[in-house]
């Protein structure tokens, strides 16, 4: 599932978006990637690993699959805006449920701020930052 480390982020011309979204959040990822399918499809995305794969399953779209959110994937979406490879992420994490990795949760809630980086944590949100991509 997970992409080799060594070529995981692409250069390319494209913005780099990260999308992640909790289980109970997932199915409302998927409706919010499938009205913006056509404008996602010019990104190069990256997803932690069960949000990326239900994308490609029933969006379609082609997607760097990362680790799972609680095996790592949430701090690889770190490491890479640490890096500076990431333009904006799209984070629907879920405030109505605890998370095994709150920590990890926090800390990339934390390292967008830190580097300044567009991060949607809710529907309108997302609408607003793709918009204007
Ligand atoms: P997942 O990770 O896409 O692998 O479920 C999301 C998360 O829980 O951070």
């Amino acid at each position: 599932m997970c992409s080799s480390s060594r070529h995981l982020w692409e250069s390319n011309l494209k913005k780099n978006i990260a999308l992640i979204a909790h289980d109970n959040l997932k199915a409302s990822m998927a409706v919010w990637a499938q009205k913006h399918v056509q404008k996602l499809s010019t990104f190069q995305l990256y997803a932690t690993g069960t949000t990326g794969k239900k994308l490609e399953d029933e969006v379609g779209l082609s997607i760097i699959k990362l680790k799972s959110g609680p095996l790592g994937g949430d701090q690889q979406i770190g490491a890479g805006i640490a890096e500076g490879r990431i333009d904006a992420v799209i984070f629907f994490w879920d405030p109505l449920a605890p998370h095994p990795h709150d920590v990890d949760v926090k800390a990339l809630l934390r390292i967008s701020a830190v580097y300044n980086i567009p991060m949607a944590c809710n529907l309108a949100t997302a609408d607003m930052i793709i918009d204007s991509l």
